[in-house]
């Protein structure tokens, strides 16, 4: 067995492997860029090394940089994890070259499945079925426009080396085809380096299931049952689960065979997914195969009991697989939420920067927490903007969803905007519980959902927020009073004597579009009268990790209740809202500010300026295109106007909040 490991990769899949490491006694390495100076991954592994710049080709995609390091430190094997250099067969190759283990399948198997044309072709020889289409050589515009009449409307433009829901587009018409054939060319050069693309039939209302697999070096192939992916957002998973609640004992049985089939069919050693589109009729086709561990792989471990790092590893040290097909254990059900640093309200952009407060539930054997942060990190816009992934275990799949919900309500982040109200929105949804989704779901439904996001705020909810900001006063001035020479006097008593006899007060709180909600209170000891149409006396204890009990009307509810400057998150019944304290006698002079500059909404590079100083714009005019974490965002003109300045060029790095143009003043 191997006695060191090098983890070339950061975020929670590198604290996921170290945890791995840990039970199996092997020294772990980690390695971080600038950026993750200060990593939790970096904290957790028994060594780590500093292996370049921030930007990942600058340091995590550094393969020579990497090998080197592991040649020094005398590294057995490396575990790539998922994204950077998981599926590059060169550093594969050239980890074999170096005499270290890769720890993952041959050069050739990530060879074969790279190009999702070429692996198409591979399963049809196998006999599982793929998506009709065409996936040949010709790649003459002319050709591909009689192709794609063949396989008819609408019909999938997929970029063969394509990856991350990016390189994709949907044609509805043969008209719109050649123009939309540019643009997936287009980025599939930019992203991947090769603008080669198949055709493929859209499935309408497909689901997306995909199948773990596992191979060893004995011919040894298993698969670890399915997960169901189908609820994503810009072809990108956001809730999975196992078992798909769609699958029938028919259809699951063949789907599984033909997992394992592919695994064969290329002699393949180590951990793999098969991926799958599935019909409204379950009829099932094959999509592509990941070469690597998958994000989503958890829920397979919920359910089977079993570690997929450690059966990686030893199938990487030559061991055999350590279960036959019908030794793999399946009990309960098993959700995935991925937590994301980003806007679900402004098309899910990525949000950066530091997580001022980041508290998660207390982990057990049925919720998993996955991530890579703690608080006081940042996002930054270098990596995935993931956060954490809650996992979660119970006896069935309605049980395992109320424990979600419970993870959920019981996650609280400040710092940056995040999905965990669009979350909670999701698995609570009829559609969700009853199971009518498809991968399109999201997008189709995106302004119902987000509107259902926009619950009432309860009553309960202000009491506790009014409640959590007395107690805090109470707390400062007990502290001030302990420093004060004469702590013995009336004006740091905290049980509510003040001297003009009364001390009835009204906080003022926003939420959402409601500005100033006026609460009046009267403290009395423990108790808080609350002026509301009758008088409501509340009491209050306060319990430990930000959490606050309130006895109203008789019944004790618990909340937690999160402040961040005038900022506070309120988590009751497994749902968070968001208040505002104001203070009414301060102007708010944000909004004139930000009408009349375009400030930068995150960090990243300028990718165009469209504008000159003094030319004439008029609302809705593009101004500027910004890119961070891959993704494009067009600033508008929010007014007709007069462009008084341009701060910044073009390829220009900017912060968030950075003034990029400010008009001139209006007559
Ligand atoms: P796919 O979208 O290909 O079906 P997954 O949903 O499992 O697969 O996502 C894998 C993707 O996760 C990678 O392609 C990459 O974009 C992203 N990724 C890379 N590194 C990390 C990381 N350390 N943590 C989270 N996500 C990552
Ligand atoms: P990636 O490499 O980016 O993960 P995939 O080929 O796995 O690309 O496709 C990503 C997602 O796009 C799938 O999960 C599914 O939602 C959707 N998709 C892919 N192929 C089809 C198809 N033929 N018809 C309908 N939807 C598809
Ligand atoms: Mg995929």
């Amino acid at each position: 067995m191997f006695k060191k490991i090098l983890i070339a990769n950061r975020g929670e899949i590198a604290c996921r492997v170290i945890s791995t490491l840990k039970k199996m006694g092997i020294t772990s390495v980690a390695v971080y860029s600038d950026a993750d100076r200060h990593a939790r991954h970096v904290t957790l592994a028994d060594e780590a090394y500093y292996i370049g710049a921030s930007r990942p080709d600058e340091s995590y995609l550094k393969a020579d940089d990497l090998l080197a390091l592991a040649k020094k430190k005398n590294i057995d094997a490396i575990h790539s994890g998922y994204g950077f250099l998981s599926e590059n067969s060169h550093f594969a190759r050239a980890c074999l070259e170096a005499k270290i283990t890769f720890i993952g399948p041959s050069a050739d198997c990530i060879e074969k499945m790279g190009a999702k044309d070429a692996a198409k072709a591979l399963m049809e020889a196998a006999n599982v079925p793929v998506v009709p289409g065409y996936h040949g050589e010709n790649q003459a515009p002319e050709h591909l426009q009689k192709q794609a009449e063949k396989v008819g409307f609408p019909l999938l433009i997929k970029a063969v080396s394509g990856g991350g829901g990016k390189g994709m587009r949907v044609v509805n018409k043969a008209a719109e085809f050649a123009k939309l054939l540019d643009s997936v060319k287009r980025e599939a050069m930019n992203a991947f380096a090769d603008d080669r693309v198949l055709l493929e039939r859209y499935i309408s209302k497909p689901r997306h299931i995909e199948f773990q697999i596992f191979g060893d070096c004995h011919e040894n192939y298993v698969h670890l049952h399915e997960r169901e992916c189908s609820l994503q957002r810009r072809h990108q998973k956001i809730i999975e689960e196992t078992p798909s609640p769609f699958l029938d004992e028919k259809t699951r049985q063949a789907m599984g065979i033909a997992a394992v089939n592919a695994a064969r069919a290329i002699r393949y050693s180590g951990a793999g997914t098969i991926e799958f589109i599935v019909g409204e009729d379950r009829s099932f086709y094959f999509m592509e195969m990941n070469t690597r561990l998958q994000v989503e792989h958890p829920v397979t471990e919920m359910v089977s009991g079993q570690d997929m790092v450690e059966w990686q590893i030893r199938v990487a040290a030559g061991q055999a697989l350590p279960l036959k097909q019908e030794q793999i254990p399946r009990t309960g059900h098993s959700f995935e939420a991925r937590l994301y640093a980003e806007n679900p309200n402004n098309q899910f952009l990525p949000s950066t920067g530091k997580l001022q407060h980041l508290r998660f539930p207390t982990s057990d054997k049925n919720l998993r927490i996955e991530t890579g942060v703690e608080q006081g990190d940042s996002i930054s816009v270098f990596y995935d903007p993931m956060i954490a992934k809650l996992v979660v275990w119970g006896e069935d799949r309605e049980t395992a969803r109320e424990r979600l919900l419970n993870a959920l309500g019981e996650t609280g982040i400040f710092g940056v905007e995040n999905n965990i109200a669009f979350l909670e929105t999701l698995a609570t949804h009829p559609d969700f519980i009853e199971n009518k989704i498809d991968t399109q779901y999201i997008d189709k439904k995106l302004n119902r959902l987000l509107a259902d996001s926009e619950v009432e705020l309860p009553d309960n909810v202000l009491l506790a927020a009014t409640v959590k900001r007395l107690l805090e006063g109470k707390q400062l001035v007990k502290e001030m009073a302990a420093t004060s020479v004469d702590g013995n006097s009336p004006w740091f008593d905290t049980t509510g004597w003040r001297p003009n006899g009364q001390s009835q007060r009204s906080l003022f709180f926003s939420y959402e579009e409601t500005d100033e909600i006026e609460v009046k209170v009267t403290e009395n000891d423990e108790h808080f009268i609350f002026h509301l149409d009758d008088d409501l006396d509340v009491i209050a204890e306060s319990l430990a990790n930000d959490a606050i009990r309130l006895q109203i009307n008789g019944s004790w509810e618990r909340f937690i209740v999160l402040r961040h400057e005038t900022s506070l998150l309120i988590s009751w019944k497994n749902r968070w809202y968001a208040l505002t304290e104001m203070n009414p006698f301060e102007p708010d002079l944000s909004i004139m500010s930000a009408n009349s500059n375009i400030i930068a909404p995150m960090p990243g590079k300028l990718l165009k300026i469209l504008v000159n100083n003094a030319d004439t714009v008029s609302e809705g005019q593009p101004l500027a295109i910004i890119e961070a974490m891959k993704m494009e965002h067009t600033l508008n003109a929010p007014f007709d106007g007069e462009i008084d300045q341009v701060f910044y060029s073009e390829d220009d790095f900017v912060e968030a909040d950075a003034t990029l143009i400010t008009f001139k003043e209006q007559a």
